[in-house]
């Protein structure tokens, strides 16, 4: 019997316990830190031996296969020393791919994967396809594959998810746009990250597809710089594409193999500029796998978006209240100020990731009309936009944040969280900051 060791017991690391049980592996879970008990139980229930708190080396040096869950670095003491010893180390999507033969979608990029891959799989769903949604997002990749008899899964993949893969291929790839993100993994290179994230394309061949944002100088300049296999489609807002999808007259226009779609902007359930290309990314996956037209049309004008990004809360006194707790990078950040129509008071801060706040500074100077800080430290947001921007107040937590927007924002106003940082000084995570915005904005 083979030995399957899965480093971490959380979603990924549990899913993959449980099919490798399933396919005759002798299964040891391993977590450095605690395990949750929802995910104790069920390895407790399928009988698979595990430990927490710490990493056993003679119950895990002695394994074939290692997965390793993508939140622990390569330079983890274990991982180093599972390295010298010459075991494989692959991740839980690698592990899933073998034992399936459905067709894959993969979504990853630096900002969108989460609304592209939730609306790809409405697509799907609205098409009459047996299709899972997994991986980054909701139950992994692995379960889903366990559950099997899918004809389609749609995967949000992060990079580390795509650095322990070596065969894994989607038959359609899509890379959302690029933007600097967990560099800490990446020795600080920018390079490695984006190598990373093309790891998606890596086994493609000429029978596949890798969707792109066209209008992304960083992936255009990877791309003359290497040859993929796939046929490449991009989208663009700027420009025309003969084959792919671009803006025509208000109209998404998408041209695959002689065959033509169009919808106007306008009648997107999404709002943004942003989620025109996730909107056109998804609809390109929809018209390679033959989806009626009207029925991505109609998807399309349902769809309104996932939690959190961008999410319209309420309207008090002629005021729109939106929540986009999930910006925790410049780059989105900037996506929803340029999506606010009216004057609007912006919540931001939290966590800076290394944030270089210039790139909002025209967008700023043109939307916003008072800036209320909410984080621990807010000294480089003050000093980012103290000169463009006449109000300036600092809380310390979201109740009062919400209480100043209120008194701040007049008739026909905006407020808009989107806080262009982490969100772990003050909050949970960005789940639990984004609902007490809500939660606020409803007590108001
Ligand atoms: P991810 O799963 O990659 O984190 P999400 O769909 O969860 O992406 O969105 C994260 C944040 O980025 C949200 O604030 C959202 O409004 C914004 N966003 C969504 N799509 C894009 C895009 N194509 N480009 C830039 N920002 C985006």
């Amino acid at each position: 019997m083979k030995r399957l060791v899965v480093l971490g017991g959380g979603e990924s690391g549990v899913g993959t316990a449980l099919l490798g049980k399933k396919k005759g592996y002798e299964v040891f879970v391993s977590d450095y830190a605690n395990i949750k008990d929802t995910y104790k139980q069920v390895l407790i229930h399928n009988e698979i031996d595990w430990e927490e708190g710490g990493h056993t080396e003679k119950e895990i040096l002695s394994a074939d296969i290692v997965m390793k869950s993508p939140g622990i670095p390569d330079t983890a003491p274990i991982v180093l020393k599972l390295r010298k010893s010459g075991v494989e180390i692959i991740s839980e999507i690698e592990f899933a791919f073998n034992y399936t033969k459905a067709s894959i979608i993969g979504i990853t990029g630096s900002n969108g994967k989460t609304t592209t891959a939730t609306l790809v799989n409405k697509l799907l769903e609205d098409g009459g396809f047996k299709v899972a949604l997994g991986g980054n997002i909701g139950n992994s990749f692995a379960v889903q594959v366990l559950e099997g008899s899918y004809e389609y899964y749609v995967l949000e993949l992060s990079s580390f998810q795509l650095d322990g893969i070596e065969k894994f291929t989607p038959h359609i790839a899509v890379l959302t746009n690029l933007s600097p993100d967990h560099l800490d993994r990446y020795d600080n290179k920018y390079g490695n990250y984006i190598a990373s994230k093309f790891r998606i394309t890596m086994n493609q061949t000429a029978d596949d597809y890798f969707i792109y944002d066209g209008d992304d100088e960083e992936i255009s300049t990877w791309l003359k710089n290497n040859t993929i296999e796939a046929q490449k489609l991009p989208f663009s807002l700027f420009r025309e594409v003969e084959e792919g999808a671009c803006i025509k007259n208000k109209k998404i226009v998408i041209n695959i193999k002689n065959k033509q779609f169009t919808m106007p902007v306008k009648t997107l359930g999404l709002q943004g500029q942003h989620n025109v290309k996730n909107a056109m990314a998804a609809s390109m996956v929809a018209n390679l796998l033959d989806i009626r037209k009207q029925t991505i049309r109609q998807s399309l004008q349902h769809f309104l978006g996932v939690e959190h990004r961008l999410e319209k809360v309420l309207k008090i006194n002629n005021v729109n209240y939106f929540n986009d707790s999930k910006a925790t990078n410049i780059n989105a950040t900037f996506y929803a100020l340029d999506s606010m129509e009216s004057p609007t008071v912006w919540i931001v801060g939290g966590v800076d990731k290394g944030n270089d706040y210039e790139v909002l500074l025209p967008l700023v100077n043109e939307k916003v009309k008072a800036i209320i800080c909410l984080g621990l430290a807010n000294e480089k947001i003050v000093n980012a936009f103290g000169n463009v921007v006449d109000i300036m107040v600092e809380t310390h937590a979201m109740k009062d944040a919400v209480q100043v927007a209120y008194r701040l924002a007049k008739r026909g106003d905006s407020v808009l969280l989107s806080p262009a940082c982490a969100s772990f000084d003050l909050f949970e995570n960005y789940e639990e900051r984004g609902r007490q915005f809500k939660e606020s904005v409803r007590n108001l």
